[in-house]
């Protein structure tokens, strides 16, 4: 156990969710920033010793991707530090959640209600918030048509909020389960991965880290509409008809990182729908399993990690 830092609180970790993030990271498609990490940025956990006057002992809280910022840039003081120069990472630049322990900045942690129980929390962290983020950038209003191509954590999660705004959702994914898993959910349409939905979209969100599918986004769009490539990692962005595809004022957007305001609006919104997360669990020393049952598509919503219970 390191000396915990000023500032910082202690999480005995209740629950970890598994992110498409964690693969790049372990796969190396994110360049590693050190010799070693612990992955794992969708942490739920009791604060077992707290340097944070805001968080006490005993108390219950959500830890995600962004794990801290500098406060001090132009981006963070603009009110946009989801885009700051020297962020810290959960589980890429500091130890993060595939753990018995983790450390987390106080000011970073959120605290969870006593709704939502550990395993359908966990999703909510990074899966939730990011995709909630993505439903921010790409401008959505209630009622409109929007587009989820690829269907995992974040889509089912983010579908909820959809049909909360009492939007038409339209869902391009591959795999007969994941079509079959968001019309449960209430998917107006669904088709395959890179299919065009039967109508202009207002808003399209891309989930998968495939250029083609950003390429199936545009192409769905009616004029004026918007593209939210929510992928941190994409294998390559293809080259496409500027004329047919991108005119009429149509935008394409990266969705990157998030700030504290984007977690607190969506937890605080997850509890009113209230948010239902499709949980599958793994213990923790089945990550790697876990891991490849996400690259495989193997898993309809979100896959969670459950350490072993700690004796104290
Ligand atoms: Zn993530
Ligand atoms: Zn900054």
């Amino acid at each position: 156990m390191p000396a915990l830092r000023a500032g910082y609180i202690r999480l005995s970790v209740r629950a970890c969710g598994v992110c498409r993030t964690d693969l790049h990271i372990v796969e190396g498609e994110l360049p590693p920033k050190g010799e070693a990490i612990v992955p794992g940025h969708q942490i739920v956990g009791d604060v077992v010793e707290s340097y944070d006057p805001a968080h006490k002992e005993g108390s219950r809280v959500g830890v995600s991707w962004i794990g801290g910022v500098d406060g001090t840039c132009s981006y963070c003081q603009a009110g946009a530090e989801n885009l700051c120069d020297a962020p810290t990472f959960t589980g890429y630049d500091v130890n993060g959640g595939y753990a018995a322990y983790a450390d987390a900045r106080g000011d970073f942690a959120f605290p969870l209600g006593g709704d939502l129980d550990d395993l359908h929390a966990a999703p909510l962290l990074c899966a939730g918030i990011i995709g909630f983020r993505a439903l921010r950038v790409a401008g959505v209003l209630p009622k409109e048509r929007v587009g989820l191509f690829g269907f995992g954590a974040s889509a089912h999660l983010a579908l909820q909020v959809l049909r909360h705004w009492k939007c038409e959702v339209y869902v391009s994914t591959r795999g007969a389960k994941h079509r079959a898993f968001a019309r449960s959910l209430g998917a107006t349409w669904v088709g395959d991965a890179t299919e065009i939905p039967p109508h202009g979209l207002h808003r399209a969100i891309t989930l998968a880290p495939a250029g083609e599918v950003v390429i199936a986004a545009l192409s769905s769009l009616r004029k004026g509409g918007v593209v939210a490539v929510n992928a941190i990692h994409l294998d390559r962005m293809p080259q496409f008809d500027y004329d047919r595809l991108l005119w009429g004022e149509r935008q394409i957007r990266s969705v990157t990182n998030m700030t504290r305001a984007d977690a607190q609006d969506f937890l605080q919104l997850a509890a009113e729908i209230p948010i239902q997360s499709s949980v599958t669990t793994f213990p923790l020393q089945e990550a790697n399993r876990a891991l490849a049952a996400l690259k495989s598509d193997a898993i309809d919503g979100a896959a969670v990690l459950l350490p072993p219970p700690v004796s104290p």
